[in-house]
């Protein structure tokens, strides 16, 4: 029974669905102003992780992730490049998958943009409006905290007397933790900035009104799991609960769960420090995305993860030990049969590993269960232990590790000297009858796997990359 913390309740809970075996998630998005950083990608790789993790327990998840394509931050940029809001956002979104894809991160079953969807958010208001919590000002309308009595249920914020006296109001998409106020549903058009027309007036939605839209209605008024950035929760996540709520009367999200801080190098990132990364600039010091998604996943997320660089090189040597330990498993020529010892080391490593995942996402101690599987059965190996079948049990074993880590990466099946020189004497006769195609086909092939064809005065040659 998969356990998980719920900040609405403040405690460890045993996760039943609403409606077995369908299982409903909404995971706030990117921001799409410029390249994600890896403290995005933590929370992105978190909600991965839960993501395969609801799979491989058996649930049919439907998961659900936005994109926040309007917001000042966005509409600053798209004005200074001078650059129409959607021509600003596609290309960010698009670097956006690309990282996500390298990642090895699975797309949600449905991925939608704000501004796609305002009409359902001037439904919501519509809703507010009339069930009496909200009030327009010059042009702007906004949510009247003091009217929603579970108003702080989520964030544990000591409101009172605050509440009652909130008048003060605010335009900000993010804005100051310390000071609760009412926050702006839809903001009046600004000279210069795109804008709306709508039974609201002239204007554009703010921030949060987006994610109860969009969240509602793909995944219902109440549905089983929301997550997102632990920054989230303040305003963000209170202002999603207040506005749906306040429209449906229902309850929204049955578990809100979040990803902890990422420090990098002991502090909080940031771009004076020197210690703020994105995705890209860790590539571009030579890092591989499995390396970064490994390091990214090794500290349960309810902790916070303290990034270092000698810290991925470490990680960089524990994916390729996987990776190596999978590729001479896979090469293993082994004796038929199978022996218990293997079918035992097998069921003891998958219980720890789901016990651990299972308390809470604790993807430290099933990180812990792999490394003494590997440790195990590379004992066994060594003492010509693993048969056959001990081979493919163990292998798909990785398989089921790899479904929720994704980590070990793919074997490169190795050509033999002779297959190789097979398919070049194919390539040269290709050639020689023209068959163009054929030969660029094969040089492709032959690239893939890493063979680098050279004309020599000697005649053609190949060799290894
Ligand atoms: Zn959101």
């Amino acid at each position: 029974m998969l356990k998980i913390y719920n900040t609405l309740t403040n405690r460890i809970e045993e996760f039943q669905p609403i409606n077995p075996p369908e299982v409903r998630m909404y995971v706030c998005g990117p921001t799409v102003y410029d390249y994600a950083h890896i403290g995005n990608f933590r929370t992105f790789l978190f909600a991965d992780l839960l993501r395969r993790y609801i799979k491989y327990k058996g649930y049919r998840l439907r998961h659900v992730m936005n994109i926040t394509d309007v917001d000042d931050k966005i509409i600053a940029r798209a004005v200074e490049q001078k650059k129409s809001l959607r021509e600003y956002t596609d290309r960010y979104i698009q670097y956006f998958f690309e990282d996500f894809d390298a990642l090895g991160a699975e797309r949600p079953e449905e991925v939608l943009r704000a501004t796609d969807h305002i009409p359902e958010m001037i439904e919501i208001i519509k809703r507010l409006g009339a069930n009496g919590y909200t009030y327009q000002s010059e042009g702007s309308t906004y949510f009247r905290i003091a009217g929603f009595e579970r108003y702080g249920r989520l964030s544990k914020m000591k409101f009172e007397g605050n509440v009652a006296g909130a008048s003060e109001r605010v335009d900000a998409d993010e804005y100051d933790k310390e000071n609760v106020r009412d926050f702006v549903l839809w903001k009046a058009a600004k000279p210069g900035e795109p804008s709306w027309e709508t039974e609201l007036g002239e204007g554009r939605p703010g921030w949060h009104i987006e994610c109860s839209a969009m969240s509602m209605k793909s995944l219902g008024e109440t549905f089983d799991i929301h997550a997102g950035g632990i920054d989230l929760v303040f305003p963000h996540h209170e202002n999603e609960i207040a506005q749906s709520e306040g429209a449906t009367g229902k309850q929204f999200v049955r578990y809100w769960v979040h990803a902890e801080f990422l420090m990098v190098e002991g502090q909080k990132m940031s771009k004076k420090l020197g210690n703020f990364f994105t995705f890209r600039d860790l590539i571009a010091k030579g890092h591989t995305p499995r390396a970064i998604r490994y390091l990214l996943l090794s500290a349960p997320h309810h902790k916070q993860l303290n990034f270092t660089l000698e810290g991925l090189r470490g990680a960089e040597s524990t994916v390729e030990r996987l990776n190596d330990f999978k590729r001479r498993l896979t090469e293993l020529k082994a004796e038929e049969g199978s022996s218990p010892a293997i079918a035992e080391l097998i069921e003891q490593s998958q219980r720890r590993f789901e016990e651990a995942l299972d308390d809470d996402l604790n993807t430290a101690e099933a990180l812990a269960a792999i490394h003494d599987f590997v440790r195990e059965t590379n004992t066994a190996m060594a003492q010509g232990a693993v048969r056959a079948g001990d081979r493919e049990a163990l292998l798909a074993m990785i398989d089921r590790f790899d479904s929720v880590f994704n980590v070990f990466g793919e074997v490169k099946q190795e050509l033999l000297d002779s297959e190789i020189q097979a398919l070049i004497d194919e390539r040269q006769a290709a050639r020689a009858a023209k068959n163009f195609a054929r030969a660029d086909e094969i040089r492709n092939q032959l690239t893939a796997m890493g063979i680098i064809l050279e004309d020599t005065k000697e005649g053609l040659r190949w060799r290894r990359k």
